[in-house]
Order: structure tokens, then C-alpha cells, then sequence
């Protein structure tokens, strides 16, 4: 497993379970991975400070910091790559997590070969870049690809990866219908689509709503085709 690809990549690894953190480091490393642990919540706000980790796995239930506070608190500052882990995998707490801006959720227990093939996907999400255009267009809304920047009407979008993801596919096919397997396929990966994971889709596509859209009640950009996927309309309408 090991690559060139994946051999500079930290990820930092926030588990107050000693023993499940000791797993998914040596899961990580064996992947070929640089993991490093750490237990509480106001360590891992200072690693994530210093070390500028790659991707970081979050524990939800931590001694001092509530996980999601952290996740706020990095939020504020950063689009840094984060997957939330869970030992509560109610649909409720992964939407709560996914709207405080995690990328992707996992719920305890899961196995070693999801786990990496998760960290994988994100990652990956990240590195892709189109290869033909350079800036693309809606309308107000204005995509720099080299310089991963979003605009709408001028002003720039704070956009996770995920977020950034979906607006690229949506923009490259501006026009015409993008479904939901699409989506899941080009942003996550084809284990998305197998399992059917439309809540991750909806909620992060409600979020970007809510940075582009002028009224996200009424969505002029990113518009829903009932039971097939979202269109963005080249023109206005
Ligand atoms: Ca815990």
C-alpha cells in the first residue's frame, strides 16, 4: 500500500481510547501514512496549529473539549480535511457533525479497510484538479481552479473541499442535471454510491447553499431536480 502519494501525508488522530487510537494509528501508518495520536481536544487545537496535519480523524467524545467544538474552532480558521468518528452512529449526531463542517463521518465500530478507504477517498478529493479549465463561470458565481478560489458576485466563498468539490461538478455542468450518484461518485467515491450515503450529499449541499445562494429557501445556482439530482441554470431564469 505504500506510495509515493500517500507517504508526506499527516494525519493527526484525536481518541481519547488509548487502544482504539494505538489501531488506527498503526491501520494509518501500515497505509502508509505519517499518524500521530493525541487524547484531548485542546492538544489537538494546538497540533492542528503547528504541525498542519493533512487530514484529521475526530473523536466526538473527548475528557476536556466537546468534538464538536473543535471542529467548530478549526472551522473558523481552516478547510483542513477532517473526518468526524462516532461511537453514537445515530443518523441525528452524523448531520449535526456534517453541518458543523466535517467532510465525512464515521461511526464506531467500523472495520480497518473502511477506515483508510474513507481517509483515502478525502484525500483524494483534495489532490483532484481538472485538467482542462483553468477558471469557470455561472453567471455571478466565479471558479479559479489553480487557485482553488470561489467568488459570487465579487466576493470570495469559504469553502470546505467538499463544498468546492461539489460546486466544481456542478459548474462544469452547468445547464444540465447532475444526479445524485454522480455527486456521491465524483466528490466521495464509488463506495458512496454503493451505500447509498445521500444524507452526507444533502446536508453538504444545504450548507453550500447557504454561502451562495442570496435566498437559500429559493436556490437560483444550485437548484433540485426531484428524485434525480441538481442542476445549476447556465442563465438566469
Ligand atoms: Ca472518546
Amino acid at each position: 500500500m505504500l506510495s509515493a502519494q500517500t507517504a508526506n501525508q499527516q494525519i493527526l488522530i484525536v481518541e481519547d481510547d488509548e487502544d482504539t487510537a494505538e489501531v488506527v494509528c498503526t491501520l494509518l501508518n501500515e497505509a502508509g501514512y505519517q499518524a500521530t495520536a493525541v487524547d484531548t481536544g485542546k492538544v489537538a487545537l494546538s497540533e492542528i496549529a503547528s504541525m498542519r496535519p493533512d487530514l484529521v480523524l475526530l473523536d466526538l467524545g473527548l475528557p476536556d473539549i466537546n468534538g464538536l467544538d473543535v471542529l467548530k474552532q478549526v472551522r473558523t480558521t481552516s478547510f483542513l480535511p477532517m473526518i468526524v468518528v462516532s461511537g453514537y452512529s445515530r443518523e441525528n449526531e452524523k448531520v449535526v457533525a456534517l453541518e458543523a463542517g466535517a467532510d465525512d463521518f464515521l461511526g464506531k465500530p467500523f472495520s480497518g479497510d473502511e477506515l483508510v478507504a474513507r481517509v483515502g477517498a478525502l484525500l483524494r478529493r483534495i489532490k483532484w484538479t481538472p485538467q482542462a479549465e483553468t477558471k469557470l463561470k455561472v453567471r455571478q458565481l466565479e471558479l479559479d481552479i489553480p487557485r482553488r478560489q470561489a467568488t459570487i458576485r465579487g466576493e470570495r466563498l469559504r469553502l470546505t473541499p467538499i463544498e468546492y468539490g461539489l460546486l466544481v461538478t456542478l459548474m462544469k455542468n452547468a445547464g444540465h442535471l447532475v444526479t445524485h450518484d454522480e455527486l456521491l461518485r465524483v466528490v466521495w467515491g464509488e463506495e458512496y454510491v454503493k451505500n447509498g450515503d445521500y444524507s452526507v450529499l444533502r446536508v453538504n449541499v444545504s450548507r453550500l447553499r447557504q454561502k451562495v445562494e442570496q435566498n437559500p429557501r429559493h436556490p437560483g445556482y444550485i437548484v433540485t431536480v426531484p428524485g434525480q439530482g441538481y442542476r445549476m441554470p447556465a442563465d438566469r431564469q
